[in-house]
């Protein structure tokens, strides 16, 4: 026995030195290699130039200077010299939807990525379950696309003016209506307002908070933010409905509102007349202090406002869209075509006066998340480019090009719960990278200076990029 023993002391003893001795000359294997490289530290608004990374799958094993090289033995290198690397965009409002454009939507896949979006928040539509079977075909690397977080159908009330939504009507259907979308296990919960009972929209908030996941919604104009921000809501979608915060007359405007005293225009009208932003600003320290996040989807406001300067119809990008998907921006264009001058000039006044109030929710402490509302239906508002567009005008009107950014890849992940594996290019994280031409801290346009990007473990150069667009290009030239 005692022979055995030290036989099999001496036999762990030889079979470990020998491992020591050959970590000392050989290197790890690793995927992906890039040598060389600027990092966009986006939480400090710096540059740590000539750095290292190494990918193992899809992961971030090793950030440091030149000297980690002799550790690696990589099967991809990538000379990053002059490049810079950041996280890839996140886009934290898109739609999917249209029930006869499934495949038109399909498309868009591959078009977010190639344009440097790796995930996208879908916001509801009509398609929920081919999107359900999309988010997890990507997961499993069967499908090329953005990674995808959805609502699912969202709630809505009865007669609802959007097709597939779950309209409910009373408590009983709102409880039946989660337990649908836990079954779909989607992501987070949207409610809008156009005929949902706003006590009803209350109790839906809390009733899915309680359920655990997120709520994100439009602001009924029958009650005031403050009562959606206190009850719960984590995020108002779309920056338009701000503007009633700029008012003290907010309480007095919502009850002619809800008592039926005048129309949504006359209420934009009110508010107009009565914009301060320093009220804004005491209200937004509120909405921070609740938690409430606010996504602007500034870019989309801006776009429709302004069509009777840009009107975009020879825009080279449509021809990545699919004809039927670049109908549905036709309503949008035809009710701008409508207004007369007083109406433009309303329109300008009123998109100016919201989208001002953008540095102040910054200021106020509130998360902004980088949404652009890209999709059927939202005239020009493009899926992909889109994203560069909203961090365009988001600097725009007043914040710094950090601020933009940290929007996109920062809070974005965060609203998830996934700070810890998103968020900046460091030992630990996910290898979800976009490569740029130059410094997109320096100059927000330098988000659209691709160089190549970083999907689930694989490189694609710019090349490769190309390809997949000039490739879409072609297959949509041929649909009618
Ligand atoms: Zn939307």
């Amino acid at each position: 026995m005692k022979h055995l023993l030290l036989a099999f002391t001496v036999t762990l003893f030889t079979i470990t030195s020998f491992a020591q001795k050959s970590s000392i000359n050989s290197t790890k294997n690793i995927d992906i290699l890039i040598k060389n490289i600027n990092v966009v530290d986006v939480e400090h608004n710096t540059i740590h130039e000539h750095q290292t990374i190494a990918i193992v799958k899809d992961n971030i094993i090793a950030v440091g200077n030149a000297a980690i090289q002799q550790k690696y033995k990589a099967t991809n290198i990538i000379n990053g010299t002059g490049k810079y690397i950041m996280p890839s965009l996140w886009d934290m409002h898109v739609h999917f939807g249209g029930d006869t454009l499934v495949a038109e939507n399909k498309m868009l896949l591959p078009l977010y990525i190639a344009m440097g979006v790796s995930h996208v928040r879908d916001c509801a539509g009509d398609i929920s379950l081919d999107v359900l079977n999309w988010k997890d075909s990507i997961n499993k690397q069967q499908l090329f696309g953005p990674t995808i977080f959805t609502s699912g159908p969202k709630l809505e009330g009865p007669k609802s003016i959007w097709p597939g939504d779950l309209e409910i009507a009373n408590e009983a259907e709102l409880k039946i209506a989660l337990d649908s979308l836990q079954k779909l296990k989607v992501d987070f919960v949207k409610i809008t307002d156009n005929t949902l009972d706003p006590e009803l929209f209350l109790k839906s908030i809390i009733a899915a908070r309680k359920r655990g996941w997120k709520v994100t919604g439009h602001a009924p104009a029958t009650m005031t933010i403050e009562t959606f921000s206190k009850n719960g809501l984590s995020a108002i979608e779309h920056i338009g409905y701000l503007s009633r915060s700029a008012s003290d007359k907010e309480e007095e405007i919502t009850k002619l509102k809800a008592d039926g005293k005048i129309s949504s225009k006359e209420a934009t009208a009110l508010y107009l007349n009565s914009f301060d932003s320093t009220i804004a600003m005491e209200k937004f320290k509120q909405l921070a202090l609740n938690g409430t996040a606010v996504v602007p989807t500034i870019n989309g406001s801006y776009v429709t406002t302004y069509l009777d300067i840009n009107d975009h119809k020879q825009d080279d990008y449509l021809k990545y869209l699919g004809p039927a998907l670049k109908r549905t921006y036709n309503w949008r264009v035809q009710r701008a075509a409508n207004d007369d001058a007083a109406g433009i000039q309303f329109r300008h006044k009123n998109f100016e006066a919201s989208a001002s109030l953008l540095p102040l929710l910054y200021k106020a402490g509130i998360t902004i998340l980088a949404g652009t509302d890209a999709g059927y239906l939202n005239s020009f508002n493009y899926p992909g480019k889109g994203m560069h567009d909203e961090l365009a005008i988001m600097v725009k009107y007043g914040l710094s090009p950090q601020q933009a950014l940290a929007s996109s890849i920062i809070n974005g992940p965060a609203f998830f719960n996934l700070s810890a594996q998103f968020g900046s290019v460091a030992k630990g994280k996910k290898a979800e990278l976009l490569l740029l031409n130059g410094n997109p801290l320096l100059a927000i346009q330098n988000t659209e200076k691709i160089a190549g990007i970083i999907r689930q473990g694989k490189y694609y150069d710019k090349k490769d990029l190309d390809l997949i667009l000039s490739n879409l290009a072609t297959v949509i030239s041929g649909l009618k």
